[in-house]
């Protein structure tokens, strides 16, 4: 078993998570079966009841885990389904070290940050490296260095690499900034030496620097870092800004990361596989034209609320060799301004995402009103999939004030509803239907069409469903259910006949959309954007 941490310095948000899932991918074309622990200081236990306006997405995995994005980078990178126990917050650890003083399960001793929570933490991550049966476990620690809050963090790190054995077993990996000043751009190494620094105050020793920059780092600048922060040259790694974050690992293998990892940890590679994932960023970079995408949503101002949809749509970009451009919209806006032609003019695809509460909902059936009266291809997702639902009997069969219940209790025509079970449940949590879950598809249907199977597996994170009184009267009408659940209760495919491509889930295809595997109603949605705009 073997261990790399990533640890950050300088400022955050520098693509610690994106350097980690590369690495991830570069040990995988190695032969190694790599996983990835994302550790997130935070209260939180997790990331469920978090804001994505503050921290982005909420990603969801396939165990029903709602988690940091950055495991949604590792999953796409990795090609690897993780579990939520691969997401370690502080919350969590508390938590059980809590729950055990309770129990008494301390025996009276002082329980303490050093060793319980310390501990704690390390018991963690060997049981999620044990468990995933990896040959080399990830581990990114989130924040920087010198924050109150990864403390805890970088001291059970600091302890773990001198019980596995040291770096043979253990590797240590620092991302810092390396700014460019004035006019002639002169790399600054002062940050990455303090923060190097820092880390050596509180016993760690990075074995690698991962430079951020704008441009490469020359090789005075690696020299120079490599003597001042105790690393041989080729232990600096210059990580560029590149157009895509699918190029990081190319970069990264063309200056010898993984040689130098594999050596000092001492393994040899077991194959040299990355031509996939070459000829993958080779198609993303030579897509030539591009059809124009609406992303109707309300946290469009922080554009990583909806980055599992910009891969996703990316993924078909590189398997259809067409740009695909994105224009964000704000329901809200549209609401407000109430023409939808004004700000949808021109676009030959609209995507519709997933959302919680109210804001914006009628500003998001205006986008889906308007695509679907004007025959432009759309996809809706999750509360997207409702909205379809709801516009289509509000507009089509005449149910004024269709709604669902969510949104207005006393609706006339509640058309999304909690299943009667769910109703009158408190405990909110609880009711959630989330992770993986079976979805039937009729044969025949625009759905089979795409995944070419009656059965498929997509991740949920919903609580309302399609009024089971309902769906005779919207079938009739032409809006078809070609996807349900396993017990046909739920709905979970809906789409028109007379429509070249409208399409919509309740579930978030956008999860498991991989590199060199689009999503399948994704890349259907770009296929009928490309036809859409060759048509006009
Ligand atoms: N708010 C809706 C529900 O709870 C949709 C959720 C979503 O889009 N993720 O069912």
């Amino acid at each position: 078993m073997k261990y790399i941490a990533v640890t950050g310095g300088v400022l955050s948000g520098l693509g610690k998570g994106i350097a980690a899932s590369s690495i991830g991918r570069l040990l995988k074309s190695r032969g190694f079966k790599v996983t990835s622990i994302k550790i997130d200081p935070y209260l939180n236990v997790d990331a469920g009841t978090m804001n994505p306006y503050q921290h982005g997405e909420v990603f969801v995995l396939a165990d029903g885990g709602e988690v940091d994005l950055d495991l949604g980078n590792y999953e796409r990178f990795l090609d690897e389904a993780l579990a939520s126990d691969h997401n370690i917050t502080t919350g969590k650890v508390y938590h059980t070290v809590i729950s055990k003083e309770r129990e008494g399960k301390y025996l009276g001793k002082t329980v303490q940050i050093i060793p319980h929570i310390t501990d704690e933490i390390k018991r963690r991550i060997r049981k999620v490296a044990r468990e995933s049966g990896a040959d080399i476990t990830i581990i990114e620690v989130g924040g920087t260095v010198g924050d109150i809050e990864s403390m805890p963090f970088l001291e059970a790190l600091r302890q773990m690499h001198r019980e596995e054995g040291g770096h043979v077993n253990f590797l240590f990996i620092h991302t810092t900034l390396v700014p460019m000043l004035g006019t002639v751009g002169e790399f600054k190494t002062k940050p990455t030496q303090h923060s190097v620094r820092e880390l050596r105050e509180i016993g760690i020793t990075p074995d690698v620097i991962l430079g951020r920059s704008e441009k490469p780092l020359p090789k005075a600048i690696k020299r120079k870092i490599s003597h001042f922060c105790d690393v041989p040259e080729r232990a600096v790694i210059s990580a560029q800004d590149v157009d895509s974050i699918y190029e990081v690992p190319l970069n990264f293998e063309r200056q010898g990361l993984t040689d130098y990892i594999l050596e000092r940890m001492e393994m040899n590679s077991r194959e040299e596989d990355l031509a996939g994932w070459e000829r993958f960023v080779k198609n993303l970079k030579s897509a030539k034209g591009e059809v124009e995408i609406a992303i109707v949503g309300k946290y469009t101002g922080l554009k990583d609320s909806y980055i599992s949809h910009k891969e996703a749509l990316a993924h078909c970009t590189a398997e259809t060799k067409v740009n695909v451009k994105i224009r964000w919209l704000e329901a809200e806006d549209l609401e407000k301004e109430g023409d939808a032609d004004e700000f949808l003019k021109g676009v030959h695809g609209v995507v519709i995402p997933g959302g919680f509460g109210n804001r914006g909902i009628e500003g998001k059936m205006m986008a889906i009103r308007y695509a679907r009266e004007n025959k432009i291809p759309f996809l809706g997702i999750c509360l997207g999939f409702q909205l379809a639902t709801i516009e289509f009997s509000r507009n089509v069969l005449g149910m004024d004030g269709a709604n669902s219940t969510e949104f207005d209790e006393n609706t006339p025509y509640p058309v999304i509803d909690l299943l009667p079970e769910q109703r009158g449940v408190k405990d909110m949590g609880g009711t959630m239907r989330l992770g993986e879950q079976k979805v039937i598809i009729q044969k025949g249907s625009k759905a089979y069409s795409l995944y070419k199977r009656t059965e498929i597996s997509e991740r949920h994170r919903h609580r309302y469903e399609v009024n089971p009184d309902f769906i005779d009267k919207i079938e009739k009408g032409g809006l078809k259910f070609t996807g349900k659940d396993v017990e046909g209760i739920r709905m979970e495919i809906g789409e028109l006949d007379e429509h070249p491509y409208f399409v919509a889930t309740q579930f978030h295809p956008e999860f498991k959309s991989r590199p060199m595997k689009p999503a399948p109603v994704y890349l259907g949605l770009v296929k009928a954007a490309i036809e859409y705009k060759k048509s006009l």
